[in-house]
């Protein structure tokens, strides 16, 4: 386990202003255990909000566009994304690289675009279970991710964390095994090592995501080279969301 354990949660696409309250009651406890280093990514339209009710714990958001500004409808750039107070930004989670097409190269400009904007990035990888099935989950994460992290970066143990969140485990209720999880860290770490040298590759954080619970959190977050967790479901609600951090 991780000297200070990384728990993010991320709301995708839920929350209207009411679950502020349950960032409240979230930023509350977490003040409470500092051994915990505790964020939240609300949807854009409560970036804002949340960073203003919140003492204690990181908000980030969801994604950004690779663009600082322009004709892009609908769009919101690391920039504002920071301006509303942002810190973080998730980039290349499954449920963006397959909804909405996004490709290696498109994640990689928006994780320089974040990085410019001063923003840290959380780097999402993971494979389908056809790829795991076929014996290829390494490989297809490892390039996954060299092809989607950017190839210099300064400060990388504090500007990068990594997720590995295998596509059939993301709210499936199912989860690979502690082994396996330690294996995929382990080749991670490895890589991040390669890209970005002996101290700073190994000073960047490798959260494990998919079907966390307060329940199995505690032996998910135990597998070598897990540094946290990036959490959905279980981070809609204060107390399921603090139970994860508890077990951490
Ligand atoms: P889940 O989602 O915890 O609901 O499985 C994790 C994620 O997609 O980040």
């Amino acid at each position: 386990m991780a000297e200070r354990p990384y728990i993010v949660g991320n709301w995708k696409m839920n929350g209207t202003r009411a679950m502020l309250a349950q960032a409240r009651a979230i930023d509350r406890a977490a003040q409470n255990m500092m051994k915990v280093e505790v964020a939240l990514a609300p949807p854009f339209t409560l970036v804002h909000a949340t960073h203003r009710e919140v003492e204690q714990i990181g908000v980030g958001a969801q994604d950004c566009h690779p663009a600082d500004d322009g004709a892009h409808t609908g769009d919101i750039s690391a920039t504002m994304a920071a301006d509303a107070g942002a810190k973080f930004v998730i980039l290349g989670h499954s449920e963006r690289r397959q909804n909405h097409g996004e490709t290696d190269a498109l994640v990689r400009a928006k994780a320089q675009a974040a990085l410019a904007a001063g923003l840290r990035v959380i780097m999402c990888c993971g494979e389908t279970e056809d790829v795991r099935d076929a014996g290829k989950a390494v490989e297809h994460v490892t390039a996954q991710l060299r092809a989607s992290l950017p190839d210099t970066l300064e400060r990388a143990g504090e500007m990068l964390t990594v997720a590995y969140e295998p596509v059939w485990a993301i709210g499936t209720g199912r989860t690979p095994t502690v082994e396996d999880i330690g294996a995929m860290h382990r080749e991670i770490r490895a890589l991040l090592v390669e890209l970005f040298g002996e101290e700073d590759g190994a000073a960047v954080r490798i959260l494990y995501g998919g079907s966390v619970k307060a329940d199995n959190a505690r032996e998910l977050l135990g597998a070598d080279e897990v540094g946290g967790a990036l959490v959905g479901g279980a981070s809609l609600t204060a107390e399921s969301f603090m139970g994860i951090v508890i077990a951490a």
